[in-house]
Order: C-alpha cells, then sequence, then structure tokens
C-alpha cells in the first residue's frame, strides 16, 4: 500500500493553501489531495461572493475575526505570487433610516473594537455621491474590502502545486477512514492509502467526513444564497453593503461585482438539506424588494437569475456554532483523535481568511 505523510480531503480554496503552507515547510513530504469532483472549488470556493472582507462583523475573541484580518492581508502578497487580480475597491455600509442609523453607529463601534484597519465615516461629499446610486443616510467606509479574482487564484494553485509535484486526485472521493496506530488507512474511488496525517478540509461535506471516524457531536446547518445579475450597465466604484440582517445568517443583499464589472446583487438566504445549486424564478421576488428598497433606478426587468451557492454552517450539540470549527488533537473541545485536523463550518469569511487558516493549520501540524 502506498504511504504519504500528509493526506487532505477537499481541493477548495481551504485544502489547496494547507498542501501549498505545508509543501514550503516539509518540501520532501509526500502530500496528496482528494478532491470528489472534476474540477477544483466546485462548491463554495467558485460560488461566493469573491470579496476579501475586512473582519467587521465577527466577535472580538472569534477566530473568524483574527484570521479574516490576517487573511486579508495576507492575500495581497499571494495573490501576485498566483498571478490572481485583486480590485481595492473598498466598500460602504449605509443606513437609509433612523432605525438603519443607530444600527449603522453599533457596527462602526464594532469594527473599531475589533481593529478593522482604516474604518472611517464617509463625507458629506462621498454620501451625495452614493445618493446617486443609492438611499442613504449614513454610511461608513472599510477600505480594505477588495474583491478577489478567486479563478485566478484556484487556477493559480493548481499550477504552483503540479510545479511541486503535489498531485491534485480528481473524481477520487475518501469514503472511509480506519484509524491505525500511527495514521489512516483512507479508502478512496480509486485506491486504499496509508497517511501519517489527515486533514479535513472538505467544506459542506466536512460533518460527514469526521462521522467515518466516529465523531458525530457536529452537525450540518447549509444555508443557500442565490445571486441576480444586472442586464443592462450599472456601474459602483465600491461596493455597497446594507447594514446587516440582525441574525447574521448572511451580510444582507448587497452588490458585488467581478474583474470584468459585472455587477450582481446577493446572496439571501435560505435553509436547504440537499446540494442543489439550481435556481428559480422565486428567487427574484424574494430578492428584489431588499434591493430596490436601497438601490435606485432599478426595475424588477433589470434582473435575471446568475448563480447559487450554499454556505457550510454547523451545529455543535443542537446549537448554531458561528465561528470557525478548526480542531486538532489537543485544542479546547478538540475531538481527541490524534494526527487529525478539521475545518467545519468555513463558511464566509472562509474565501478572505484561507491563507490564514492554512498558517493556522501548520502550526497545530507542528505541535502534532
Ligand atoms: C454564497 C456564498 C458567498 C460567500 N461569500 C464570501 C465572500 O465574499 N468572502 C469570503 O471570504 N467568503 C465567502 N464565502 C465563504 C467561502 O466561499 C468559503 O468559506 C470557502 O470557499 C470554503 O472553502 P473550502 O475549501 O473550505 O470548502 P469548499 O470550497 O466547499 O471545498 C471543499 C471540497 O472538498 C471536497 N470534498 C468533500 N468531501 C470530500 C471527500 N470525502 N472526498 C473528496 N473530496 C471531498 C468537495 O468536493 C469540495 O470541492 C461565501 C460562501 C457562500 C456559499
Amino acid at each position: 500500500m502506498e504511504k504519504i505523510d500528509l493526506a487532505i480531503i477537499g481541493g477548495g480554496i481551504n485544502g489547496l493553501l494547507v498542501a501549498y503552507e505545508y509543501s514550503k515547510k516539509y518540501p520532501d513530504h509526500l502530500v496528496a489531495i482528494f478532491e470528489k469532483e472534476k474540477y477544483l472549488g466546485e462548491h463554495q470556493s467558485s460560488r461566493n461572493s469573491g470579496v476579501l472582507h475586512a473582519g467587521i462583523y465577527y466577535p472580538k475573541d472569534s477566530l473568524k475575526r483574527r484570521l479574516c484580518i490576517e487573511g486579508n492581508r495576507l492575500w495581497r502578497t499571494l495573490a501576485k505570487e498566483l498571478d490572481a487580480e485583486i480590485n481595492p475597491c473598498g466598500k460602504y455600509v449605509v443606513a437609509c433610516n433612523d432605525q438603519e442609523c443607530s444600527e449603522l453607529d453599533q457596527y462602526y463601534k464594532k469594527a473599531k473594537e475589533n481593529q478593522v484597519y482604516g474604518i472611517r465615516w464617509a463625507e458629506k461629499s462621498e454620501i451625495e455621491k452614493l445618493l446617486s446610486y443609492v438611499h442613504v443616510k449614513k454610511a461608513f467606509f472599510s477600505p480594505t474590502t477588495a474583491i478577489l479574482d478567486v479563478s485566478a487564484a484556484l487556477k493559480g494553485l493548481e499550477r504552483v502545486l503540479y510545479n511541486k509535484d503535489i498531485p491534485i486526485l480528481f473524481q477520487d472521493e475518501v469514503v472511509e477512514i480506519n484509524k491505525e496506530k500511527d495514521g489512516f488507512i483512507l479508502k478512496t474511488t480509486h485506491e486504499e492509502i496509508f497517511t501519517s496525517k489527515l486533514v479535513n478540509a472538505g467544506g459542506l461535506l466536512a460533518v460527514s467526513n469526521r462521522k467515518k471516524l466516529g465523531l458525530n457531536d457536529l452537525e450540518d446547518e447549509w444555508v443557500k444564497g442565490s445571486y441576480l445579475k444586472i442586464n443592462r450597465n450599472y456601474y459602483t466604484d465600491h461596493l455597497i453593503y446594507p447594514v446587516p440582517e440582525k441574525n447574521l445568517k448572511g451580510l444582507g443583499v448587497h452588490t458585488s461585482f467581478d474583474l470584468q464589472h459585472q455587477v450582481r446583487f446577493g446572496p439571501n438566504t435560505e435553509n436547504v438539506e440537499v446540494i442543489d445549486y439550481s435556481l428559480s424564478e422565486k428567487i427574484i421576488e424574494d430578492i428584489v424588494p431588499s434591493v430596490i428598497k436601497t438601490f435606485k433606478g432599478l426595475e424588477r426587468k433589470d434582473f435575471a437569475l446568475d448563480y447559487s451557492g450554499i454556505r457550510s454552517k454547523i451545529k455543535y450539540k443542537n446549537q448554531i456554532f458561528s465561528d470557525f470549527w478548526i480542531k486538532g488533537p489537543t485544542c479546547e473541545m478538540s475531538h481527541g483523535v490524534l494526527n487529525y485536523i478539521e475545518l467545519c463550518g468555513i463558511d464566509s469569511p472562509g474565501l478572505t481568511s484561507a491563507p490564514a487558516i492554512a498558517k493556522y493549520v501548520l502550526e497545530m501540524i507542528a505541535e502534532m
């Protein structure tokens, strides 16, 4: 049976970056990535808003805040290494009425407490400019929020891993995991392999993967988000976000655009139990009212269905667990399985945080 040092389940942004960081620290070790799909990043990593978040919304002591702020910074150099463009557009968070103004004040305070770089109130001239797009009474600006060309980043990672001889085994699903004394035997679609260490970066399936090890205290709480595109000329220089929804299932329907400046609105939030990315016209009815409440000059006929993604949220012992769940064998609330690290509940800002998550995982590996 073939033996390797590290097996990574999942060819999303997190699995790929863990492999990349590991190969820098342990250049002589054998690593392999198992990806059940035909292409990279078929799930969350290519079905998101592509936004590098600044770290505004998360609790101060959370991994989400810390890794988001660090990841945002790390992407600036990493994107260059991977030939992936970043549009440093920044974002306005806008309040339309008195109620939203007081909520905006709270988010501004939170952003300051979270030590988010460069947060400032919008000046009168900026509000006047914003008024041509949106109904706005008050707004703040986040200069480090940006757009990443995610597809170029994934391709760049595929290229650098190929150059380092790290195989990405496509259409090769890990179907069984057997714990051995000094590692694991993985049964996959095509082979049986022994690995000394195992990282589960399975995204939406990370919880079901850990069940193969007998770990049953997490459950999935998937939330689908769909996007609409604008089918006529529409341009905003900056991202524009409303004050977020109270329950923080999402950040509210907001603008996003790609590097070609195709503007879209979304994502909405819908609890789902199966992975199904199909879109129905009902989504237009769901999203458009909240868009035209904030954005001016748009009508229903301007919107068309675009794409959807599913956020990998989790429940721990039946309660929503809203932080990233990144656990090794010895940390707080650890699963206790030697030589095993799991990345569960990596929803937004998981793209932004990915380079910092990879470094965090490497620290855990060094301690194993
Ligand atoms: C609608 C939406 C909007 C978002 N917007 C943003 C944003 O603007 N900014 C931001 O920072 N984050 C955003 N996110 C979050 C971000 O996209 C994710 O946190 C990130 O992509 C997670 O990457 P991942 O590698 O952990 O998981 P994934 O990309 O889901 O990859 C996991 C991979 O593992 C594979 N896999 C699973 N189990 C197995 C197995 N047993 N064998 C083989 N392969 C397996 C899957 O096929 C999959 O390809 C958004 C997410 C969604 C859904």
